[in-house]
């Protein structure tokens, strides 16, 4: 086995014979694991321990996945968080996504494709993501704080990302295609014009009132948000 050096993991997983296999598997890669079975106990022990990384489950008792990561990213802990889906519609990835986790596997999962997410995620340095901006808008994607002219603008998790997409590619066009695949998942498979749909959303809120609009519709490619001055 190639050796990473020791990586710390925090489990948060209230199945308490998948939470212990999965235990015995790491620990057995060379992993040390802290397993915890409920929310609030997940919250707490990342609070309190420093860890490289965090798989969280999303059904849990205390207090579901989302809020375990929304609180941990927003008392700084900005250690990688993989969160576990289940495939039953009910949560979805990109909405794991938009709560500050930095990536996702959906259960039942390869004990082998956990491993390697885990090494490439303990890898990850820990920082805190810089705030964007374009113009008079900023958006912190750490606090998820976005704000116009210094105004405070209240963005859905997914308008955020899709705002936060937008302002990744300063000022060149996102293809709608793009947007949805960043979005809202590879997996995907409503329907399309939902990109449209909320770029309108975004409009009225962080452009309606303004003479300069940020979200532009570039004909044939997409959208792009441009700076003002
Ligand atoms: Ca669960």
């Amino acid at each position: 086995m190639e050796f990473h050096g020791e990586v710390r993991v925090l489990l948060v997983e209230d199945e308490v014979a998948l939470a212990d296999a999965v235990r015995r598997g790491l620990v057995a890669e060379g992993f040390s694991v802290d397993v915890v079975h409920d929310g609030r106990d997940g919250l707490r022990a990342g609070l309190e321990r420093r860890h490289d990384v965090i798989v969280l489950d999303i059904l849990l008792p205390g207090m579901n996945g989302y809020k375990v990561c929304e609180n941990l990213r927003a008392q700084s802990v900005w250690t990688p968080i993989l969160m576990l889906t289940a495939k039953d519609g009910e949560y979805d990835e990109a909405e794991a996504l938009d709560t500050g986790a930095d990536d996702f596997l959906s259960k039942p999962f390869s004990f082998v494709v956990l491993v390697a997410r885990l090494r490439a995620l303990g890898r990850r340095t820990q920082v805190r993501p810089a705030a964007l901006s374009a113009g008079s808008l900023t958006l912190d994607p750490g606090t998820a704080v976005c704000s116009r002219d210094g105004r405070e603008v209240s963005l859905t998790p997914r308008e955020r990302s899709l705002l936060e997409a937008l302002l990744r590619r300063e000022g060149a066009a996102a293809s709608k295609t793009d947007l949805l695949r960043e979005v809202w998942g590879p997996e995907f498979d409503g329907d399309p014009n939902i990109v449209e749909v909320y770029v309108g959303y975004l409009r009225r809120k962080i452009d309606d009132g303004f003479d300069h609009k940020l979200l532009q519709t570039v004909r044939g490619v997409g959208y792009r948000v441009v700076a003002d001055a």
